[in-house]
């Protein structure tokens, strides 16, 4: 067990330890992973970190207090709303993150629920079977059922199933736009149509695609109206720290109505800390990240997010278009956005991600189905014809060696495929969880 060094060590050498130790990380700043980091250059980068530093120590959580801060949320809010068409009645809260903000999503409409809904005892809501996990997480936390609508062969929701699954407890739908697992957009006007007729919430999670798919529809892209044109549409999450570019740890929830919003608040009036309020799930809130979310806005505007889009479009195509020369693996869907993913009927998917990582790139792996997920970044363009290159031995490799599905990861990956009891699947998280947060 380590204990807190008596005499605390020069900053030097400190430092010297810290780069020590992130020589085994993933190598996100040479476009060799496809997740995590979202990375456009140092320029970019720069004024990220500035806007961090320059309000380091400030507090989010007393608005009152840092008039900037106040200024610097309620602008970005605004800003978001903008991109999708909200009109001057949207409100909205800049969370830590996707997670967060889709925890409030559900904790506000359960609330809403309890209110306008009193009859209803055990709320679900209906959620793609591609939603992102945090929404399982925030059924587990707050007592909402999810209830799993599964997707088309397209990857997108089957709006006649979601339809099918609406009850009278039913307080929410939700659609991704676009969803992490395959990077498809759920059919969103359908959804808003369903959850119009039926008097039931929509919740769109763009947290990955907010602030990447407007700028794709300015650039003549097809995407289908995902926003607030939807008059369905209750609620969007998006992520400032994803394609916003912001440093990580913030991320907005908007409203249509500063109804839904209230049913997110927490007051306490009876403390003897004084009158307590808090408008999400955190007490303390770093002023950095909402700084950083303001100067990363402002400095690209329109014409700066529609360049990234742009150049990450064309490493997305370059990618594509590769792949599309290597008969023996498939693209999932039809991904209009930078994220996609490769399954195979020929090449055991698991095997062809292990020889990946030992030509140096991170490769993410999927499950329900087998597939390999990318997410594609402006930092991607100059490395996309090196890793066409690498995926296409990799792929002759994996199919000369069958044996390698055998071994590593794959066998493990494997296995954990076939296991017929999913709570053993569980358990196998948790105890690898524990051991990889085990003290030293
Ligand atoms: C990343 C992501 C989230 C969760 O966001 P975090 O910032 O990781 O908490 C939710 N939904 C989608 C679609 C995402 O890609």
């Amino acid at each position: 067990m380590k204990r807190l060094p008596s005499k605390g060590l020069p900053k030097g050498q400190l430092f010297e330890e810290m780069q020590e130790a992130r020589a085994h990380d993933a190598n996100w700043k040479d476009g060799r992973t496809f997740s995590l980091v979202y990375y456009a250059g140092e320029e970019l980068s720069n004024v990220a970190k500035e806007a961090y530093n320059l309000f380091f120590h400030e507090n989010g959580l007393n608005p009152m207090a840092f008039k900037s801060l106040q200024k610097f949320e309620t602008e970005v809010l605004s800003m978001a709303s903008s991109l999708f068409y909200g009109d001057e009645k949207v409100v909205g809260s800049l969370t830590s993150g996707g997670s967060e903000s889709i925890l409030m999503a559900v904790k506000a409409y359960r609330d809403w629920a309890r209110k306008h809904r009193p009859h209803i005892k055990e709320p679900e809501m209906i959620v793609p079977t591609t939603v992102h996990a945090a929404f399982e997480k925030a059924a587990h936390y707050f007592g909402v059922k999810a209830i799993h609508a599964p997707v088309d062969n397209q990857f997108q929701v089957d709006v006649e199933e979601v339809k099918a699954l609406i009850n009278d407890n039913t307080i929410l739908l939700v659609g991704s736009a676009p969803n992490y697992p395959q990077g498809i957009v759920d059919p969103i006007e359908q959804l808003g149509e369903i959850a119009e007729a039926h008097r039931i919430p929509l919740h769109v999670d763009a947290c990955l695609g907010g602030f990447i798919l407007p700028f794709i529809e300015r650039l003549g892209g097809h995407i289908a109206p995902f926003d607030f044109r939807v008059p369905g549409v209750t609620s969007i999450s998006a992520d400032v720290h994803k394609y916003g570019y912001a440093a990580k740890g913030v991320s907005a929830i908007l409203y249509r109505d500063e109804e839904y919003r209230r049913c997110q608040y927490f007051a306490y009036g009876d403390w003897p800390g004084g009158l307590f309020a808090s408008p999400t799930a955190t007490g303390t809130r770093p002023g950095g990240a909402i700084a950083s979310a303001w100067a990363v806005m402002k400095y690209l505007g329109e014409e700066g997010y529609s360049e990234l889009a742009s150049k990450t479009m064309q490493a997305t195509n370059k990618f594509l278009d590769g792949l599309a020369t290597i008969p023996e693996l498939q693209i999932l869907g039809n991904p209009r956005a930078s994220i996609f993913t490769i399954a195979s009927n020929e090449v055991n998917i698991f095997a062809l991600a292990d020889t990946l990582e030992q030509r140096g790139w991170h490769i993410d792996r999927q499950q329900l189905p087998t597939c390999l997920h990318f997410m594609i970044t402006p930092a991607h363009l100059h490395v996309a014809d090196a890793f066409i290159l690498d995926l296409k031995e990799s792929v002759q490799f994996a199919l000369d060696n069958p044996n390698l599905a055998q071994e590593g990861t794959a066998a493990m990956y494997g296995m954990i495929g076939q296991m017929p009891d999913k709570s053993k699947i569980h358990d196998f998280i948790i105890q690898t969880l524990d051991s990889t947060m085990r003290l030293r």
